[in-house]
């Protein structure tokens, strides 16, 4: 592939202590980094800023109010962006933040204007970095500017910048028969072509505290890139390399083809 969004889930950036995991995100850094150098285009989606936020302040769990977590978010996002561009710039890496919310895509004009952002930091070989911007985002019904979940909101970049690959990176090795915290004799499966009723039966309820979708969002995700022609890989994060292996075409995770 020439161009790939790597998407990291919140329990591959943040520990259960809401502490940052920078083992994981100088490891991204240098991965990342590398592919840019050998050409390839990277588009980075990053989940983390709420537990981020919460770490900073040394609380446990979100808040219940809204204006509260949204204002958590700023702070985590803020600080998250601060770590990721001090680790990418060890290695001369420049990165730039993109904040987006569902409205900015649904009106022509700034939807083209996503596009030409995205298009001119991928040719200055920039490294966009992604993220709902959560901190005004609404969820009502009748005004939805909220995407449901990073993994939606990569699956949307994955056609915006228009890129050839996604690679969801999560707390587990891939699509299982079932949710493997909960059930000892599931089996990963290595590619699946067609979201069917058959797959669906082995989604499970969210793992993670923080995470916000569990696999349920993560087929939605598939689906979605599948519908346009784009392969997406669900990988574990814990070790970046991955990215490596998933590039050489080594069979790792699952791959939605
Ligand atoms: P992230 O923070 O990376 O987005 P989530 O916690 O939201 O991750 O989702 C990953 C979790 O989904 C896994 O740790 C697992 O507990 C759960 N899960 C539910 N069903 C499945 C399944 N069929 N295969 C793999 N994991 C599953």
């Amino acid at each position: 592939p020439k161009k790939v969004v790597v998407k990291v889930g919140t329990s591959t950036i943040v520990l259960p202590n809401n502490k940052v995991n920078l083992r994981t995100i100088s490891r991204l850094a240098f991965v990342l980094t590398d592919l840019c150098n050998r050409g390839i285009e990277v588009v980075l989606v990053s989940s983390g800023a709420m537990g981020v936020g919460l770490g900073i302040l040394n609380l446990a769990n979100r808040p219940a109010e809204i204006p509260e977590q949204q204002a958590i978010s700023a702070i985590g996002q803020s600080n998250l962006i601060g770590i990721y561009t001090k680790e990418f710039s060890i290695y001369q890496q420049i990165v730039a933040q993109v904040l987006l919310t569902r409205d900015v895509l649904l009106y022509p004009e700034s939807h083209q204007n996503v596009i030409n952002t995205f298009d001119t930091m991928l040719r200055r070989r920039i490294i966009p970095i992604v993220n709902e911007n959560d901190s005004i985002s609404i969820d009502e019904l009748d005004h939805k500017t909220a995407f449901s979940d990073n993994d939606e909101l990569s699956a949307i970049v994955t056609e915006v910048a228009d890129a050839d690959l996604l690679i969801v990176l999560s707390d587990i090795d891939g699509f299982y028969t079932g949710n493997p915290h909960k059930d000892e004799t599931a089996t990963l499966i290595p590619e699946i072509n067609e979201i069917d009723d058959e797959i669906l039966s082995y989604v499970g309820g969210k793992g993670s505290k923080l995470g916000t979708g569990g696999m349920a969002t993560k087929i939605s995700a598939a689906k979605r890139v599948l519908a346009h022609g784009k392969p997406m890989v669900l990988a574990n994060g814990r070790n970046p390399e991955v990215i490596f292996d998933i590039l050489d075409g080594q069979e790792v995770g699952t791959l939605f083809t």
